[in-house]
């Protein structure tokens, strides 16, 4: 197909999410020209449905504090979790620099964090820390975006408000009491107030929050710094010249578009969540038989890594864990299309337990996402595909919602009649409608009940670790994370394997380099994000270890990219004096 267009620039960032966009934002603040290439018609990828969180010991904020911490405690805490895959190069580089890249952001870009101070480190050995490693970006008032607010990918609709975005901490908080406090009720009424004139008059949400807002200020970095922004740029392969990769190809509604880049190409199309193939070959489960569902978008099927593979660079296939595992619920939406709900925030809280087909426990359902989905797997048989069921009660679903379903007042019914959720009378009404074993589903909420009433979870210890209490509700009492299920009806909604993206990735050096089987730099190809190998060797210590590196080596990368030429232009300037 003859090619349409030509475009050229210093650097070409292939990908719109915190990866690239990190990189773009910091290559352009360093003078160079650069474009943005994105397969969607929107920008942002999984970061702009996500959480928002970056783990970062050591940040400016905990600086400011008085909580900076001996670098050796975090490395501890890595090497306790990633053993044989604890690299020391990228780890001292990612502890080093990425307070830089803090500092960097927050003072030459519309970009600014707000401090986690109580968010834990989801195991509780040594070297883990309650608070002050995490940050996450402020929310952004969607009005300073101008027109360019419609290029924004929006969040995930079931996890928003009518289209609102509500964020972790004081303001889920709010939501949850609305009912229950003056003041949360207050802050509520005004949030939706603002939220129905936004509808009337912009159509979409203004209050951002979250990693809706970490892209709302990339992006906004991005334009001031003159980026230019490609949207419908799917990238289909690499262009290499003498040995250097100078550009790439695109696919546009309108024909094939070619991008010539001088300095540098950075791809950050956000790993292979939607790749079956190479699911198939990485995620074991999924070999096995268990259909694996991202909440990532589906543009993500890694064609980053497909196409550096074409010309030389090798994917890690050697970690424990390819993908950033986390629990999904199946939302069939009114258009026809499938909804991933990631259950991140309500399977912790007091008088929700997870249940098998055979009506047992199999966890502590107050654990991290990923380790709840390794139990899962690890309990599910192997001619089986891996699922289990969310079970509560009437006054829990009321409180804190369930997935998709949204507490008090918001109706239960259209979830009720589209079979998102499941409801009985009684525990074995509940049973037969989700097809579990009703004799030992009762005995398994009858014992559950008999210490719960104490605050007790004999089985699986819930409630005695940091990471598990700040998932619970601290005004419940005398644990957080545990209440009977007791007062019908009772509620459940299935849940299968999923992600929040992938792991494996393009193996590199310390500077983002993607490196060739011989493990030498392909002269021009960095990686960002997903789809550059976790540094974190296919492990989950903390919230917050995959947007942290992924704007860190973004970063990286395009400082690198800005040194590289300085030097060649350095050379040239000489050569042509000689
Ligand atoms: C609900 C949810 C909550 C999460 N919360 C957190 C959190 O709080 N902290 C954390 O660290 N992680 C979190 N994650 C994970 C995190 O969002 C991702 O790991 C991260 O956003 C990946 O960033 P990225 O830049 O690699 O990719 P993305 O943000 O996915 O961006 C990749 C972009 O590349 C585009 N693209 C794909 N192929 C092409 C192509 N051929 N040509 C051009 N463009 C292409 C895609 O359309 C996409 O826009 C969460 C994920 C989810 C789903």
């Amino acid at each position: 197909m003859p090619i349409r267009e030509c475009y050229e620039c210093d650097v070409l960032v292939i990908g719109s999410g915190a990866g690239g966009l990190s990189s773009a934002v910091t290559a352009a603040f360093e003078g160079l020209k650069v474009i943005v290439a994105e397969k969607a018609s929107v920008f942002g990828g999984t970061t702009a449905v996500s959480g928002g969180w970056l783990w970062i010991p050591n940040t400016p904020h905990a600086e400011r504090e008085g909580q900076a911490e001996p670098i050796e405690i975090p490395k501890l805490y890595l090497k306790n979790i990633l053993g044989e895959k604890y690299d020391e190069t990228k780890i001292h580089t990612y502890l080093t620099q990425a307070p830089k890249m803090v500092e960097f952001f927050e003072a030459k870009t519309e970009v600014k964090f707000n401090i986690g101070a109580a968010v834990p480190d989801f195991f509780n050995i040594e070297g883990a820390r309650v608070g002050w490693r995490s940050i996450v970006a402020a929310p952004y008032d969607g009005r300073l975006l101008g027109q360019k607010l419609n290029i924004l990918r929006p969040p995930i609709p079931e996890t928003t408000l009518w289209g609102m975005g509500i964020a972790s901490g004081a303001d889920m908080k709010h939501f949850i009491n609305t009912f229950n406090a003056i003041p949360s009720f207050i802050y509520a009424t005004k949030r939706v107030l603002r939220h129905f004139f936004d509808l009337i008059f912009t159509k979409r949400s203004t209050q951002i929050v979250n990693g809706n807002a970490l892209v709302a200020r990339l992006l906004k970095s991005a334009l001031d710094y003159n980026v230019k922004l490609l949207a419908n740029h799917a990238m289909t392969e690499l262009v290499e010249e003498n040995g250097r990769v100078i550009g790439a190809l695109f696919k546009t509604p309108a024909g094939i578009v070619k991008v010539i880049a001088k300095h540098g190409v950075v791809l950050a199309t956000g790993g292979f969540p939607h790749d079956e193939k190479r699911k198939q070959a990485l995620f074991k489960h999924v070999r096995e038989g268990t259909p694996h569902h991202s909440a990532a978008p589906e543009t993500n099927i890694g064609d980053g890594l497909s196409a550096a593979e074409a010309i030389g660079a090798t994917v890690d296939q050697t970690l424990p864990w390819s993908g950033a595992w986390a629990p999904v619920s199946l939302i069939p939406r009114l258009d026809g299309t499938l909804g991933r709900f990631p259950h991140l925030v309500e399977r912790g809280k007091p008088g929700l337990i997870a249940v098998l087909k055979n009506g047992c426990r199999f966890t502590n359902e107050g654990e991290s996402y990923p380790l709840f989905i390794k139990d899962l797997l690890k309990n599910t048989a192997y001619s089986e595909q891996a699922h289990c069921w969310l079970i509560c009660d009437h006054k829990f679903i009321r409180r804190y919602g369930l997935g998709a379903v949204k507490p008090f007042p918001i109706s239960l019914g259209p979830w009720l009649d589209n079979g998102y959720l499941k409801q009985g009378h009684t525990i074995q009404e509940l049973a037969v409608a989700c097809d579990i074993d009703p004799v030992q589903f009762l005995k398994t909420v009858e014992q559950y009940n008999q210490y719960a009433y104490l605050g007790q979870d004999p089985e699986f210890q819930r409630g005695t670790t940091p990471y598990q209490k700040a998932q619970g509700d601290a005004d419940h009492h005398p644990n957080p994370c545990i209440a009977p299920i007791e007062s019908g009806p009772f509620y459940a909604v299935e849940v299968v394997p999923g992600s929040l993206g992938t792991f494996a990735g393009l193996v590199t050096d310390e500077y983002a380099q993607v490196l060739n089987k011989a493990g030498q730099p392909i002269n021009g190809l960095f990686a960002a994000g997903n789809d550059l190998n976790s540094i974190m060797g296919g492990q989950y210590p903390s919230g917050g270890i995959t947007l942290g590196p992924a704007m860190t080596f973004g970063y990286l990368a395009a400082k690198k990219i800005a040194e590289q030429a300085r030097t060649e232009t350095v050379a040239f300037t000489s050569h042509k004096q000689d």
